[in-house]
């Protein structure tokens, strides 16, 4: 099975990763954890990526396309794995198709966490952190039993500047314009498998599995 997991911020997509490691067995493939391993083993293209983290930048688009390339032509990936964070633009979309086609490997299913706004909003700006111990709280999915008080030491619980309304509409915006191409282009070769995020985890995983078959 080969597959790539899209779902964009607070859509759940990190926690569908694992069982679907787990139930399938093949690699995990995501773009931080392929950054560290070649930065980690001295590849070229590692030493490339590192000079750019290092340097605070992003790593270009041929780097990343190079490690992911090296990646998939290892002899783990040959019966399947889960690409999770790439591709992210439709250009790297498309220098995915030539990676597989080099490597005489097809796309199984391209799978779609979608969730609405108006549920995401709620999501990506519920953490509420406090000021004494900095204990970390969600007001839908880890709620202070009292409001706006740490349940560990009593102290005052705020909402960081970057948990806001207007920092997370942003981080939307700006992966929906960055998608939606690739999106489209995974559609129109009948790949996208469109999974409601909007149920308990257990309840997206058995729609993934359903949507696999
Ligand atoms: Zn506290």
């Amino acid at each position: 099975m080969k597959i790539i997991l899209m779902g964009g911020p607070g859509a759940g997509k990190g926690t569908q990763a694992s069982p679907l490691v787990e139930k399938f067995g093949f690699p995990h493939i995501s773009t931080g954890d392929m950054f560290r391993a070649a930065i980690k083993n001295g590849t070229e293209l590692g030493l490339k990526a590192k000079s750019f983290m290092d340097a605070g930048g992003l790593v270009p688009d041929e780097v990343t396309i190079g490690i992911v390339a090296e990646r998939l032509a290892q002899p783990d990936c040959t019966d399947g794995f889960l690409l999770d964070g790439f591709p992210r633009t439709l250009a790297q979309g498309t220098a995915l198709s030539e990676i597989l086609d080099r490597l005489g490997m097809k796309l199984d299913g391209v799978i779609n966490i979608e969730v609405d706004e108006a549920v995401l909003i709620p999501r990506l700006t519920g953490r509420r952190v406090c000021r004494k111990c900095g204990a970390s709280y969600h007001m839908i999915f880890n709620k202070p039993e009292k409001e706006g008080v740490c349940g560990q030491c009593a102290g005052e619980l705020y909402q960081r500047s970057d948990d806001n309304v207007e920092t997370a509409q942003n981080r939307l915006n700006v992966y929906n314009q960055q998608t939606q191409p690739l999106i489209d282009f995974y559609q129109k070769q009948g790949l996208i498998k469109r999974i409601n995020g909007d149920q308990p985890i257990d309840l997206v995983f058995a729609d993934i599995l359903k949507a696999l078959v």
